[in-house]
């Protein structure tokens, strides 16, 4: 089905040789329909001359004069600056790279036009390095549309990527890389391929009109989405453990050791957990829930049938910290049931590695935890029936579908629990090879954590409200950020904030944990903490995810105007866990912007994470949501999840759709949009 469209080779176009051929692959364009779906990511205007009053600074203008001085300024890098005048006024443009020919073009020039972004320099308005171009009589009519800015690369100017599109156009609608995949009903009132690709790449007048930017996305929200259901598909073909019996005697015995009931919301996903054991085809599901719903309780729930079945059951969690603290828990849990647990971590000695892979190969072990050091080539597992993957975002799509290889003869099954919930979009666009379960509901008991903005002028009050809290039994966690993350500067910043601390509560137990501290002694200081040896932990964001001390009620976060909303909900989720009254204390630095003293006011405004999630969504857009920055799964070409949230849903079901009617379409629209590299990044 794909040799029908046999494209035209990209050296068929005027101006392309091997070398630019190889440039253009760089872009991922390898042939002339690759070109027509290379789209512009922004537009510049250069249909009206602005005059030099009215300029504003920090947006690209275009400008028409003339340079009446010149300036050669020497100095360890020789620059010159110019003055440029129009009839309104005057400005200086500076210069680095610059040949004396080129000077003195621009000293012959009758008249000059200049593309740039000015800026206020010394009581001045300058241009660097702006776009110059030359004229010696009358400059030509401005062009009537806007200028499609490209994404590129070195070596190829926008000139050039406008040229080749412009060529790759001139095929004309029959053109097979245009034929329209979809049908009309599908499409419905909206225009056709040909002509919403035209209006984005060669504006009529102003911005492309939405309804063909649309257009676009609609096609290419389905190709992503089809991607990942074909790849779901190839996973759940194969053949997993299959679960029947629900009501096993290893359950039975965990709940009556828990303390405490399981709460309807983890019944209901058990439940859900159970369909899906009993398929005899791999689980692919997503868990989500708010921070301190009990999300690894319901993993240990799952996890129970299969062990019981004789499978392994491998748990990953992002840190060797929270490895540990979950192994702790398990045992806990799955000792009293008699079930052999390892830990598998990069910091252990040869000979205890050593020791854990033979007890993982030979399934003495039955439930392992550990980082991703888990699923390194040279691990083996004599029976994996089930990988749970705790908090691990960057875990993307090709990572989970390569779990199969560990598989012996069956696949084994996949749950996946994230952080913090994820807003919609995201879930429906990047998970979208999972099927989902949420939980809703908070255990029984818990207090709202209280939330309040204190300016980093005022940390000896905090100091002193912490040490009241310390006399009447409770603990807390400092938290530093820093914008650099080296494991260096945030280990600076968290030492110099101790000495402070230390000097202000002489008489109290504080410990300091970060990056640099080794793994040993890491799991030490948190074991003290939950002693409560310590009644503070200054720490970096080490601490961020799933550490569990029932007992901690404060949680001070450092310039919190670093983080996103969703990774301070995350660490507020570490207070409120026990009967306490619990508080969250952000503690802003002096030169915050408004804005981001807004951004703090939802966070003390909203305790829901699941509104959090999608409240920073739309404030930090798809790319930056903590822990969903990840393996390019989210780089579209036109599609934009704030724009085109609407489309989701009518996106889900013609990907159903396609998928059962069309199925030889499929292939065609994932090639379409989706490039070669693209897709090897994906696996
Ligand atoms: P999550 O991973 O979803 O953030 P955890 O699994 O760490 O949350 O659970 C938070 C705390 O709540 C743990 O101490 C856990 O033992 C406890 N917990 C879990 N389920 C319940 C329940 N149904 N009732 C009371 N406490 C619970
Ligand atoms: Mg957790």
């Amino acid at each position: 089905m794909l040799n029908i469209w046999v494209f035209k080779s990209l050296q068929e176009l005027v101006g392309v040789g091997p070398k630019v051929e190889e440039v253009l692959k760089r872009l991922g364009i390898t042939t002339t329909k690759d070109l027509l779906f290379h789209l512009p990511n922004r537009y510049e205007d250069r249909t009206t001359i602005v005059d030099l009053v009215h300029v504003i600074p920090g947006y690209p203008q275009l400008l028409e004069g003339e340079i009446t001085s010149q300036n050669l300024i020497p100095g360890r890098r020789l620059q010159a600056t110019l003055t440029f005048e129009d009839l309104t006024g005057a400005a200086r443009i500076r210069l680095f790279h610059f040949s004396r020919a080129y000077l003195s073009t621009l000293k012959g020039a009758y008249k000059v036009r200049i593309f740039g972004e000015a800026r206020m320099n010394q009581g001045s308005l300058e241009f660097v390095h702006p776009e110059i171009s030359v004229f010696k009589r009358d400059p030509p009519p401005l062009d009537d549309r806007l200028t499609p800015i490209y994404p590129a690369t070195e070596g190829l100017s926008q000139a050039k990527i406008r040229d080749l599109v412009r060529q790759a156009f001139l095929a004309g609608p029959d053109n097979y890389a245009l034929e329209e995949l979809l049908e009309p009903r599908y499409i419905r009132d909206r225009p056709a391929l040909w002509e919403a690709l035209l209006a984005v790449h060669q504006p009529a007048r102003g911005l492309p009109p939405a309804r063909c930017i649309e257009r676009l996305a609609l096609e290419e929200l389905l190709a992503h989405r089809l991607l990942l259901l074909t790849r779901r598909d190839d996973y759940i073909r194969f053949h997993a453990p299959q679960i029947s019996e629900s009501a096993l005697p290893m359950r039975q015995r965990l709940r009556e050791l828990l303390p405490f009931k399981l709460t309807q919301a983890q019944e209901r996903v058990l439940i859900e957990i159970d369909g899906d054991l009993a398929q005899g085809h791999p689980m692919l599901r997503l868990l989500q829930g708010d921070v301190g719903s009990g999300k690894t309780l319901v993993a240990a729930f799952a996890a129970l049938p299969l062990i019981q079945a004789g499978f392994q059951v491998a748990l990953m969690a992002p840190t060797e910290l929270l490895s540990k603290q979950h192994a702790n828990k398990f045992s806990q849990w799955m000792k009293p049931l008699g079930i052999s647990i390892g830990l598998l971590v990069g910091s252990m000695k040869i000979a205890s590695r050593r020791l854990m892979l033979e007890k993982m190969q030979t399934g003495q072990v039955q439930l392992i935890i550990g980082t991703h050091a888990l699923f390194q080539n040279e691990v083996k597992f004599g029976n994996l029936g089930l990988v749970i993957i705790d908090e691990q975002h960057r875990f993307g799509v090709a990572q989970r579908l390569m779990l199969r290889e560990k598989a012996v003869i069956l696949t084994p099954h996949q749950l996946i629990m994230t952080a913090t919930p994820i807003p919609r979009t995201l879930a429906m666009t990047q998970f979208a090879d999972l099927d989902v379960s949420i939980i809703d509901e908070l255990p029984p008991g818990r207090t709202p954590v209280e939330t309040r903005l204190v300016s980093q002028t005022r940390d000896a009050d905090v100091a002193e409200r912490l040490d009241v809290q310390f006399s009447e039994g409770g603990q807390a966690y400092w938290v530093c950020t820093l914008i650099e993350e080296t494991d260096q500067s945030q280990a600076e910043a968290a030492e110099s904030r101790l000495e402070k601390l230390k000097a202000l509560l002489p008489h109290r137990n504080i410990g300091l944990i970060h990056g640099r501290i080794k793994s040993d002694e890491k799991t030490a200081l948190m074991q003290a903490f939950s002693d409560h040896q310590l009644d503070l932990l200054v720490a970096t964001t080490v601490i961020e995810v799933g550490v569990d001390v029932p007992n901690a009620n404060i949680m001070v976060i450092e310039n919190p105007e670093r983080l996103g909303l969703a990774q301070m909900h995350q660490l507020r989720g570490r207070v409120g866990r026990g009967t306490r009254v619990s508080y969250c204390i952000l503690l802003y630095g002096e030169s915050i912007s408004q804005q981001s003293k807004e951004r703090l006011t939802l966070l003390k405004e909203i305790n829901d994470g699941f509104e959090l999630s999608e409240a920073d969504l739309r404030l930090r857009g798809p790319g930056d949501v903590s822990g969903t920055r990840q393996t390019g799964d989210l780089n579209f070409r036109v599609a934009n999840l704030s724009a085109h949230a609407h489309l989701l849903d009518e996106v889900a079901d013609l990907a159903h759709q396609i998928r059962n009617d069309k199925p030889q379409i499929k292939a065609l629209l994932i090639d379409r949009w989706i490039s070669q590299e693209a897709l090897f990044v994906h696996v």
